[in-house]
Parts: structure tokens; C-alpha cells; sequence
């Protein structure tokens, strides 16, 4: 009765509409099912539903096998066969996997779970699902590139911070002191931001970068650091320092960074242990970004990686 209840006011249940991402239970048929995930993935575009025959010469349209997941050409003297798998799609660079299993790898990605929680879950390989984490997160790294934007606008207060990331490791004799990184993030509802790896913490690395990615206009807070100093001369940038050695808000100017030492806070935790090479970091630092873009839409948004990532012609590099 009191189940009943429940189902009928909706409380105690989480809708897509909360999270942006289904349940499990309403998306285990795609999951579970091989035929069901390949129909769902060609209905949004992720996977080709429509090939041209490649023979030479030919190009007649082909169609469907569905129990052999490939394509005939329907010419009857040509007959020509392709593989689904070798049609260009995120899931043609995991060959030897499943398309219902890469995506399930996906949805539990997507739902923040690591690779030895997926792997556990799945039963697949860990080698498996780390090769499609790593593609992942490169999707991640080339969406964000290509939809890059400045941050702030005018009279938008900008928090601008470095921080160092990755431990300390001891490892045959080679010391790793981890990478530095500079954020800036905007003070809004959004918190729109910018995150990258630099190689060092000097005027002429990070001022050109700020100028870059944060829009005229804008007011600028940041520490002590001697490296920004030169902004107090900027010709459309206001800069303002708040001195951490006295305080962590300015009592007179209000001024603090407080939006980006939350946000270094935030990226630190989703960061493993094993990321403290500038590559690895900046991968996590991406899916950090794009989760923050697409809160509250991750799976709607992810689908249409995944579609830009056929129709774009992308490859997976794999590392
Ligand atoms: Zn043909």
C-alpha cells in the first residue's frame, strides 16, 4: 500500500529530469541487448543507418542484416558486405566488444563510477574498459576544443588561481613534483571556466593565456602572485588581489577567490592518484569542464559526442 503510494506521488523516485541521465532500470533493455542498443544508437545518429556500397564503381544503397550487424549491397550482381563494426563510430575502435557493453561502460562512466567499478560490474576486462575511458575523456578534450568560448563579459568578476597538480612520486630514482594548473572561473550561476595545464607559473606563460580566454571587459580577482601584477596596466582587463597572507576575503574590497579554490576542491577529488603527468591531468581537467557545462544533461549530451564523433570522421589514438 504504501509502495503504492509512493508510485503514484512520484516521491522516492528519481526521474531523468533530476540527474539528466536515466536509471539503470530504464535503459537495461539497451544495455542488455545487442539488437536493442544498435536500433536505439542508429535512431539518434550515433551509429550509421544508411551506408553506401563501398565497391568500386558501385555506391547503391545497402541494407540492413540485422542478426549479422552489417550491411548488403542491395545491387543484386554486387552484393558487397560491411560490417557494422567497420563502419566509422566511437564503438568501431573497441572491436572485440560488444556495442551493448561499450555503451553500458558509458552509462556507469557517465553515472561517475571508476574503471575497477565498471569493470566489476560489467565483468568486462579492466585493460577494456580503461582503452574506453581513455577514449572518453579524448572525446571530451576535442568537444571542448571545438566549442571553446572566452569566460566573463563585462563587469563579470573572473577568479583566476594556479594550482599544483599530482603527488609526490618516488619512483626509480625519478622525482614527479605533479603539473601546475591555471583556472579561471567566472563568479555567476554557471560558473563557466577555463582549466589548463601550464609548464611553469611565470608573466609571460600565464598572462597571455588570461588575455585569451577571458573576455574584455571583465573584473579580474586573483592573489598576491607576482606573476599578474603586470594586469594592473591592462588596457580592458580590472584587476583586483586579494593577500592571502592576511586574509581570504579583503575587508575593505571585498575582493577573494574563493569560486576557484572551491573549484580546485571539486576537480581535485574526481582526480586519481595515478594522474600527475600533464597529459592524464589535462584529461581529467576536460571531463571536469564538460561535466560542468552539461550538468543536468550529461546523457542527452553525451549521445551528441558521440554522434559529432562519427559524422566529424573522428580516431580513436589510442595510448
Ligand atoms: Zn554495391
Amino acid at each position: 500500500m504504501e509502495h503504492e503510494c509512493m508510485l503514484t506521488k512520484g516521491q522516492g523516485r528519481r526521474s531523468m529530469e533530476d540527474a539528466g541521465i536515466p536509471t539503470l532500470k530504464e535503459v537495461y533493455a539497451l544495455l542488455s541487448d545487442e539488437h536493442a542498443c544498435i536500433q536505439f544508437l542508429m535512431s539518434i545518429g550515433v551509429l550509421a543507418a544508411k551506408v553506401r556500397c563501398p565497391a568500386v564503381g558501385c555506391s547503391a544503397e545497402m541494407r540492413e542484416i540485422q542478426v549479422k550487424c552489417a550491411f548488403r549491397c542491395k545491387r543484386k550482381a554486387c552484393q558487397q558486405f560491411v560490417s557494422l563494426r567497420s563502419t566509422n563510430s566511437f564503438f568501431s575502435a573497441h572491436k572485440n566488444l560488444a556495442f551493448h557493453d561499450v555503451l553500458f561502460c558509458v552509462f556507469l562512466w557517465l553515472h561517475c563510477l571508476c574503471a575497477t567499478q565498471i569493470s566489476e560490474l560489467t565483468g568486462l576486462a579492466r585493460s577494456s574498459v580503461r582503452s574506453i575511458l581513455v577514449h572518453v575523456r579524448q572525446c571530451m578534450v576535442e568537444y571542448n576544443a571545438m566549442h571553446e568560448a572566452p569566460i566573463g563579459g563585462q563587469d563579470v568578476i573572473v577568479e583566476i588561481d594556479e594550482s599544483k597538480f599530482g603527488k609526490r612520486k618516488y619512483h626509480r630514482g625519478h622525482r614527479v613534483d605533479g603539473v601546475w594548473v591555471l583556472a579561471g572561473v567566472e563568479r555567476t550561476e554557471e560558473r563557466r571556466l577555463f582549466m589548463t595545464v601550464v609548464p611553469n607559473r611565470t608573466t609571460r606563460t600565464l598572462i597571455p593565456i588570461i588575455q585569451q580566454r577571458v573576455h574584455p571587459g571583465s573584473i579580474i580577482h586573483t592573489d598576491c602572485w607576482k606573476s599578474y601584477f603586470i594586469l594592473k596596466y591592462h588596457p580592458t582587463l580590472r584587476h583586483y588581489t586579494v593577500n592571502h597572507e592576511m586574509h581570504f576575503k579583503d575587508p575593505v574590497t571585498g575582493v577573494h577567490t574563493n569560486t576557484v579554490e572551491g573549484t580546485w576542491r571539486a576537480v581535485k577529488a574526481t582526480m586519481p592518484d595515478s594522474a600527475y603527468d600533464g597529459n592524464r591531468v589535462n584529461l581529467y581537467l576536460e571531463e571536469f569542464i564538460w561535466r560542468r557545462i552539461n550538468h543536468g544533461r550529461v546523457w542527452e549530451a553525451f549521445m551528441r559526442v558521440l554522434k559529432w564523433w562519427r559524422t566529424e570522421n573522428r580516431q580513436f589514438k589510442s595510448v
